[in-house]
């Protein structure tokens, strides 16, 4: 049978390595072509060169003066705090008491998880979002209600049952048997099924026993390609609460580390609070850094230290961290990520902003060759960004559409004026999840 082939011309942008330590590590074609089939990446470069490779009568979507690249990576959200975003707290802890806890609460019922899944996908897809690492509940059930509808949509996800055995709310409470029991028949069911990956997932230590987290460690080495995600780090009253708990640790990163939960796929949340040796480890061990800005921002956790983390070659991505984040959005994250470098005294180029948000999860999500850019095989998540998006955004990037001017210009004003409305279409694995409505 011949392949189900499509192809898609306009502007199109990828990456091949971080711009922050490469001078050649993004490919531009003004007038580019992509080349699908059968939901993977056939080919993508200059129109003119590709277009003649084409057979007759195969389709080409017409999207000039608009932007194709890589779907967005999520590498940490909370699905089930989609209702409970924007909510006000005086930080991390009266907010995980107040709000967080009661909401999770109600993913004990199927259909709720079902319909609050449903609405998150939607709401990813909306803001160009193909792949998210994603935090469920306690309830093994949660988990199943997310899989369930991310296999139908065929979406590359990343997802795990919350492991919390103590220093939480009765009704939000496993055990550390119990937890393991249910982490390992999830394992089974869903990773590897389809597009589906499955996150061991300690909430943080503080919510867990020294028993949880060895029982966690353990399946982490059994099951050597599932994924791992967890918080570390994030604000200063629950980084003095984790010396409490933990004393014979010799930092919160150390807690993790000891029991075998730091290796290539896992992916620490936040990680502000680091010292130099627990950069240095995170970066040796292969564990990867999700960077949640609007989060940190929000919740008044602290600033992420990108110099500190570059010099101790730290793996990073970027987070939205719904609902502690404040936007689904990864053009906002972004946008926020700019702001706390410049208070930290760095600067966060545009082009490096897009490679965190594609590449870079891939790479630190040991995927690359599988989802983050156009190389030949891999699967075709992929976005169309509208540079005319609103009136202001048009008038910002006419330079861009009349002349082809400054990429990097382009970009940074996506980021910082962008939200979901900058995305026109969606693809995941060659199919169309998402269109923006004509306006
Ligand atoms: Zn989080």
């Amino acid at each position: 049978m011949l392949p189900n082939l499509q192809a898609y011309r306009g502007s199109l942008l990828h990456f091949l390595a971080d711009p922050a330590f490469s001078s050649d590590a993004h490919v531009y074609h003004a007038d580019g072509l992509l080349i699908v089939a059968d939901g993977k990446v056939q080919a993508a470069g200059n129109y003119a060169s590709l277009h003649a490779t084409l057979p007759a009568g195969t389709p080409v979507h017409d999207y000039r003066g608009k932007l194709l690249m890589p779907g967005f990576i999520d590498t940490h959200v909370h699905y089930p705090q989609t209702d409970m975003i924007a909510s006000p707290a005086d930080g991390l802890l009266p907010w995980l008491e107040t709000y967080t806890f009661p909401t999770e609460r109600q993913f004990e019922d199927p259909a709720h998880a079902g319909q609050v899944a449903e609405f998150f996908l939607d709401e990813l897809l909306r803001c160009g979002t193909t792949t998210a690492m994603v935090y469920c509940t306690v309830h093994p059930q949660s988990v199943d209600a997310f899989f369930s509808a991310s296999e139908q949509r065929g979406l590359r996800m990343v997802a795990g049952k919350v492991l919390m055995d103590r220093n939480c709310p009765e009704f939000l409470r496993d055990t550390a048997e119990g937890g393991a029991r249910d982490t390992e028949a999830l394992i089974q069911r869903w990773h590897k099924r389809g597009r589906a990956l499955y996150a061991i997932t300690p909430r943080f230590a503080p919510t867990s026993t020294d028993v949880q987290l060895h029982l966690a460690g353990e399946l982490a080495r059994a099951y050597p390609d599932t994924f791992i995600q967890t918080h570390v780090s994030e604000n200063k009253a629950e980084c003095a609460w984790v010396h409490e708990l933990f004393p014979q640790a010799r930092s919160y990163i150390d807690v993790y580390d000891s029991v075998g939960l730091l290796r290539p796929r896992s992916m620490y949340g936040h990680c502000i609070w680091l010292d130099e040796t627990d950069r240095a480890r995170m970066a040796d061990s292969g564990a990867a850094a999700a960077i949640c800005p609007t989060s940190n921002l929000f919740l008044g956790s602290g600033l992420f230290d990108f110099a500190a983390a570059d010099r101790a070659g730290m793996a990073l991505s970027l987070a939205s961290d719904v609902g502690g984040g404040s936007s689904f959005s990864m053009l906002q994250t972004m946008n926020e990520a700019y702001k706390v470098a410049r208070l930290k005294g760095s600067y966060l180029p545009a082009l490096r902003m897009f490679y965190l948000a594609t590449l870079g999860a891939a790479r630190s999500m040991q995927l690359e060759g599988v989802i983050g850019n156009f190389a030949t095989g891999a699967e075709a998540d992929f976005i169309v960004l509208d540079p005319a998006a609103t009136p202001l955004l048009a008038r910002r990037n006419r330079a861009w559409q009349e002349s082809g001017a400054s990429l990097e210009e382009l970009l940074f004003a996506l980021a910082l004026l962008g939200d979901d409305r900058a995305v026109a279409a969606t693809y995941a694995a060659g199919q169309p999840v998402y269109q923006r409505a004509a306006h």
